[in-house]
């Protein structure tokens, strides 16, 4: 079985509720220490009042300090009524009286309680200071304030006021009860909750994943399509769908790729293999044989400027051609190219021209000198006899540009998008005469773009086509 802990929800609910319990933890303790400080401040101030109050009531008889037989309703801390002392004086309250010697004059609490004797506390209070006292009686504990009595700045006695602190046990012992219960159930309530809420909210990853284990390598058509907000998991959705497509194109421009290299491959082989089955059928004179092997060599050359390409692109596409920025001279590079192309153009019965500025760029000059060939001989080729093609260039705001113009076929409209795509040909049968696999526009577009430029091309049917290179001149 998978370890629950594993799971993220389990760890989260499990995170939220130790986070919750320590919270309520912390806010229980706040609680019941500010309720106990209350209640302790309210008593002793309960005490401190009707001390106040006995205190002035104290008469002198016989030089010793005594109580009045009845009390003010102020003694009664608040309490309405006018009763006797003794109704006034419940067994939770009690009052004591000493002389100045430290006798105990009166005593009003419940003789049960055996409150025990004073005499040593109530001494520093007879000196004149007043303080308070934890006494604990045979029930309960006493909160009880001893002040000295004094008459005509003599002290006479001493008196002890007291109240039992059994209240605010109570209160407090309450206050426990609920947090007890409360507590346990707000931490169960928590995690049942948090589970459910982690779960609700985790179960688009189920569906990720329960799909993305369903597809393969084979079929990359399938998407996850999940109908998702846009949340951080539908974001997630989309983005591995978003990955999906780019996959499937990357593997069927790669199925393609591979596919059309074959093919392109397979018809200078099977012109060679036909050349020497038909020269092997029967014994043939030396001008012969070397008519043939001067066909095979040049459909070689074909193949390995096919398989250069190849390899030019393959490598493009891992990124591991370097491009090397130099500063290139533009008009020495048309003239090289040009020059290279002069026996193919008067072949082709084409003239060749250029015109442009002074113009230096930073670029692969290799690279560069590729797409110029590439697009010269393109032109040449698809340009009848005693057409023209022209090189023009000029700068403009940090770039260059440069066209290739020719007096050409031209390209008719709906193959114009498509004609820098690899393996294009427009007139298939025309173009593998001539030689083209449909490569070359390929390589120009990936070595301008790797310059951070650009490559468009417009024609005219009939008219002509013009190519045009925009570089950045840094
Ligand atoms: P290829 O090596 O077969 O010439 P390219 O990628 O260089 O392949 O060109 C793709 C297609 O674009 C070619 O088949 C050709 O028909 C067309 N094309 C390229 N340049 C010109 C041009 N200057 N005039 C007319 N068609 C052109």
């Amino acid at each position: 079985m998978r370890n629950p802990f594993r799971l993220i929800r389990v760890r989260l609910t499990l995170w939220h509720v130790l986070s919750l319990a320590l919270l309520l933890a912390a806010f229980s303790g706040g609680v019941y220490f500010a309720l106990h400080s209350a209640l302790q401040d309210n008593l002793e101030s309960g005490i401190e009042s009707r001390s106040d109050v006995l205190v002035r009531l104290i008469q002198v008889e016989n030089g010793l300090p005594a109580l009045p037989l009845q009390l003010p309703p102020a003694a009664s801390n608040g309490d309405d009524s006018d009763d006797e002392l003794e109704e006034e004086l419940d067994d939770e309250q009690l009052i004591l009286i000493f002389d100045s010697s430290g006798a105990l004059l009166l005593d009003t609490s419940d003789p049960d309680e055996k409150i025990p004797s004073l005499s040593a506390e109530i001494q520093p209070v007879i000196a004149g200071s007043r303080r308070w006292l934890s006494v604990s009686g045979d029930d309960d504990t006493f909160r009880v304030l001893a002040v000295p009595i004094n008459r005509d700045g003599i002290t006479i006695g001493a008196l002890a006021v007291g109240e039992s602190d059994e209240d605010i046990g109570d209160t407090l012992e309450s206050l426990t009860n609920i947090i007890r219960v409360a507590f346990p159930v707000t931490i169960l309530l928590a995690a049942v909750v948090g589970l459910l809420l982690a779960h609700r909210a985790l179960a688009p990853i189920d569906r990720i994943t329960r799909t993305a284990r369903q597809l393969s390598a084979k079929d990359l058509s399938q998407r996850l399509d999940l109908d998702l907000p846009d949340d951080e998991l539908g974001r997630l959705a989309r983005t591995f769908d978003e990955m999906l497509e780019r996959l499937e194109t990357a593997f069927q421009r790669q199925r393609q790729f591979t596919s059309d290299a074959s093919h392109e491959l397979r018809t200078p082989l099977t012109i060679i293999k036909g050349q020497i089955e038909v020269t092997l059928s029967r014994p043939r004179d030396a001008v012969a044989y070397r008519e043939v092997l001067g066909a095979i060599g040049e459909q070689s050359d074909r193949m390995i400027d096919l398989v250069n390409s190849l390899l030019l692109l393959a490598r493009a596409d891992a990124g591991q051609i370097p491009i090397q920025r130099d500063p290139v001279d533009v008009a020495a590079a048309v003239e090289i190219a040009i020059d290279e192309l002069r026996l193919l153009a008067e072949e082709h019965d084409v003239r060749l021209s250029f015109d442009g500025q002074a113009a230096t760029i930073t670029a692969d000059l290799t690279l560069f000198h590729q797409v110029l060939f590439n697009l010269l001989h393109n032109a040449i080729r698809h340009t009848p006899a005693g057409g023209s093609v022209q090189v023009n260039w000029s700068l403009g705001r940090g770039s260059l540009r440069l066209e290739v113009h020719d007096t050409g076929l031209g390209i008719a409209p709906e193959q114009l998008p498509r004609i820098f795509d690899r393996f294009y040909r427009v007139d298939v049968a025309r173009a593998r005469n001539e030689g083209g696999a449909g490569i070359g526009l390929a390589i120009c577009r990936w070595i301008v773009e790797a310059h951070g430029g650009s490559i468009s091309a417009e024609s005219e049917v009939g008219a002509g086509s013009t190519f045009v290179v925009i570089l950045p001149t840094g």
